[in-house]
């Protein structure tokens, strides 16, 4: 039973040639990577982070000078360099790469060795199908997007890993090959929240630039001003300061969101359902994961004592065979509770929209794009409700902050990306 998996990135040869169709655009924006080394321990042993943003007056408006990725602390980064590949280019020069680090990290007395560069682009893509008969993808081959909430390689391994046992079923004959197809039932409406959410979370880094003051096109002296408005006393300064608490509230939607990064559930595939209602979210179900045994669902952690050490419910799992879970004695475990009757419904993604009817209370029936002019404000309704699920009641956003939608996007009419979803091609999956 010849079988091909192609496990070859984001310019996959395999997905080209076995014509697997690619939803979403690519190119909009152009990343460099610089590899150094460079002791800065004593900016980053006191504030250790795995990532630094940079922002600085009179540097690009969403990416500062470059982000530093730590790989050894606090001796060896990645740096990495966004920019419009239609306007700018990027010397892959020792030269160029030292100044840009001593820039960032605002010490010119500091001789970083470089040891490698790699381009990179920003793509905003799924495969509609992850297979074509005998042929599979997987990994960045079939979902494409920017680094933000870094969940690339993980999706890639939880797809590397979806797919393994259920080639190795088939080919060992333990099931039919219609086992195979559930690959892409399952996975691929993954890739698309994940697509999803990292271009969200990469357009809402801007709050956090727009909260410090800076904006597009800004001079170094005018983004300094507009950083000395932070310290100003009363109530302007105490707006401005309110402002950057709420973006960077928002940021927890790409640093921790254990709903997104745990909670999506297969509905479908080769999950055999238990008839039992689908538990509903009670908090954000992008932030806050949801721990359920309802099929379809991550198995949750739990402690349990085994000869008497403690285990998790994960460890008894790991393996290459099938786990059957029961309550104490083999018998059958504890009813879930019923789900609670009127669960809030928060929204999964912000699409633009007509304009609310009731525009007298802005924020407890959509997000507002506060650049657009008055008359022409769009408006984002709540959207992402599950099938079944109550249509979402007006409530308020989770955060206060104005958001920007893509017409007045930071990155100008260059960036295609208009905030909406991909379109649902294999279904929904959803965070609950
Ligand atoms: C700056 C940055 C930061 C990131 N941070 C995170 C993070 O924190 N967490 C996270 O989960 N993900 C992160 N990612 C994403 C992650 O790197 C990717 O999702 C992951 O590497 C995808 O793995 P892959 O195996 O599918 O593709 P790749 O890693 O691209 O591997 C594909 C391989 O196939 C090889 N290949 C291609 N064509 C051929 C061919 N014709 N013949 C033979 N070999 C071929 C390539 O050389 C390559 O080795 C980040 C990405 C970037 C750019």
């Amino acid at each position: 039973m010849p079988t091909l998996v192609g496990a070859d990135g984001a310019r996959s040869q395999v997905v080209q040639l076995a014509g697997l169709p690619i939803e979403g655009e690519s190119g909009l924006g152009g990343a460099v990577n610089v590899w150094f080394e460079a002791d800065l321990s004593q900016y980053l042993a006191y504030r250790p982070g795995v990532l630094y943003w940079h922002a600085a007056p009179g540097t690009p408006f969403l990416t500062g000078a470059g982000t530093l990725i730590c790989h050894k602390p606090w001796t060896e980064f990645v740096m990495v360099i966004a920019y419009d590949p239609a306007t700018e280019t990027i010397p892959h020069t020792e030269k160029f790469a030292v100044a840009r680090i001593r820039q960032i990290v605002g010490d010119d007395t500091i001789n970083p060795k470089i040891k490698g560069f790699a381009t990179w682009t920003i793509n905003r893509q799924v495969a509609a199908r992850y297979q074509d008969r005998r042929v599979f993808a997987m990994g960045d081959a079939v979902h494409r997007h920017p680094p933000t909430n870094g969940a690339g390689l993980n999706t890639s391994i939880a797809d590397a890993f979806n797919l393994a046992w259920k080639l190795a079923l088939v080919i060992h004959g333990q099931a039919g090959a219609g086992l195979l197809d559930t690959y892409t039932q399952e996975r691929q409406p993954v890739g698309r929240l994940v697509v999803d959410r990292a271009m969200r979370s990469a357009t809402e880094m801007a709050e956090v630039h727009l909260a410090l003051g800076f904006s597009p096109g800004q001079s170094e002296e005018e983004g300094r001003a507009a950083l000395r408005g932070l310290d100003q006393p009363g109530p302007a300064g105490e707006a401005r300061r309110a402002q950057v608490r709420a973006a960077l509230e928002l940021m927890n939607y790409q640093f921790n969101a254990h709903g997104f990064e745990l909670g999506y559930r297969y509905r479908g595939g080769a999950v055999v359902p238990d008839g039992t209602p689908e538990p509903r979210p009670t908090r954000d179900p992008e932030l806050y994961y949801h721990p359920t045994t309802w099929p379809g669902a991550s198995l949750p952690h739990a402690w349990l004592d085994r000869d008497r050490r403690q285990v998790s419910t994960l460890d008894l799992v790991s393996g290459t065979h099938f786990s059957l879970l029961t309550g104490l004695g083999g018998k059958a475990g504890p009813k879930q509770p019923p789900p609670p009757p009127t669960p809030p419904v928060w929204p999964s993604t912000c699409t633009p929209s007509a304009p609310t009817t009731d525009r007298s209370t802005p924020t407890a029936t959509g997000r507002r794009c506060a650049k657009s002019a008055p008359a022409a404000r769009s408006w984002c309704a709540p959207t992402g409700t599950s099938p079944g699920a109550p249509r979402p009641t007006p409530h308020s956003p989770p955060r206060g902050s104005p958001r920007y939608c893509a017409s007045c996007s930071p990155r100008g009419p260059r960036n295609r990306y208009d905030g909406r979803p991909l379109p649902g091609v294999m279904g929904d999956v959803e965070l609950s």
